[in-house]
């Protein structure tokens, strides 16, 4: 099965591709005028049209995640349901545990869109910082030196997009790219939680992942097999073995269900 939040992840991925495009076009509109060889000012370089993408890009993140968090969240409450065995019954009220994962789930996924814009925000700042240098510089040695210098910055953006996140090895992300990865993965662990807390809810501790076709080699070898959420179980190792060995990875649409004699 797919991400059952496919078209709410779109969304974003959409989003931030366009307030690229955008970012982009605005550097290219200064390092163009560099290149050109006309002198800029300070005022140049806080465009008012920059604010106005970086709001849209704020407000845009918060609604995003106000919906497609929660919605996910819903959708594994709703599979849990279905697969279920009806003679479970709820061992305590889950209301606020519910809304509690949904909420916190809801903010780390903020607080990493918000890791991405101010990454962007550094780096437009950078270029236009090292811009105004070199305009600074060339109108006092009456050199061109800063057409050089915007027509390097602009092959870089065209090449390599405006930098959303570097990750640990060092690797740069351009800001669509990266949303892709997190709307992926904040949708897929939304709908996750989803179906264990309803799991636990109902007291259901056996679960197993079912098989879809097209997976990741790394999951191959976990499908079809049993876990137990607690790790309490005796004839089944915990979940979180699975986890550790690689299952849930970055793009993983696997999940869990409840396990039911019927599905052996
Ligand atoms: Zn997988």
């Amino acid at each position: 099965m797919a991400n059952p939040s496919y078209a709410q992840s779109l969304r974003l991925i959409k989003f931030y591709n366009e307030a690229e495009r955008e970012i982009l076009q605005e550097c290219n509109r200064l390092l163009l005028a560099s290149i050109n060889g006309n002198i800029l000012g300070p005022g140049d370089y806080s465009s008012a049209r920059m604010q106005q993408i970086r709001k849209d890009l704020l407000e845009g993140s918060r609604t995003w995640v106000q919906e497609a968090i929660p919605y996910s969240y819903m959708k594994g409450v709703d599979l849990a349901d279905t697969s279920l065995p009806p003679e479970n019954e709820s061992i305590a009220d889950f209301g606020e545990i519910h809304q509690k994962t949904a909420e916190a789930l809801g903010k780390s996924t903020y607080s990493r869109l918000m890791d991405v814009i101010s990454v962007v925000d550094r780096r437009v700042d950078d270029i236009f910082r090292k811009l105004e240098l070199e305009n600074t510089k060339s109108a006092v040695l009456g050199d061109q030196k800063e057409a050089q210098v915007a027509a390097k910055i602009k092959d870089d953006l065209a090449e390599n997009g405006i930098t959303g996140f570097v990750d640990k090895a060092g690797n740069t992300w351009d800001m669509g790219r990266y949303a892709e990865v997190l709307a992926q993965e904040s949708t897929m662990q939304s709908f996750r939680e989803g179906i264990t807390n309803r799991l636990q809810e109902k007291a259901q501790d056996l679960v197993f992942i079912p098989a879809h076709s097209g997976s990741c080699k790394k999951c191959a070898e976990f499908e079809g097999k049993m876990y137990s959420l607690s790790g309490n179980d005796e004839k089944y190792p915990p979940l979180s073995e699975a986890i550790d060995g690689g299952m849930f990875h970055v793009n993983c649409t696997h999940y869990v269900e409840a396990y039911r004699k019927t599905a052996e």
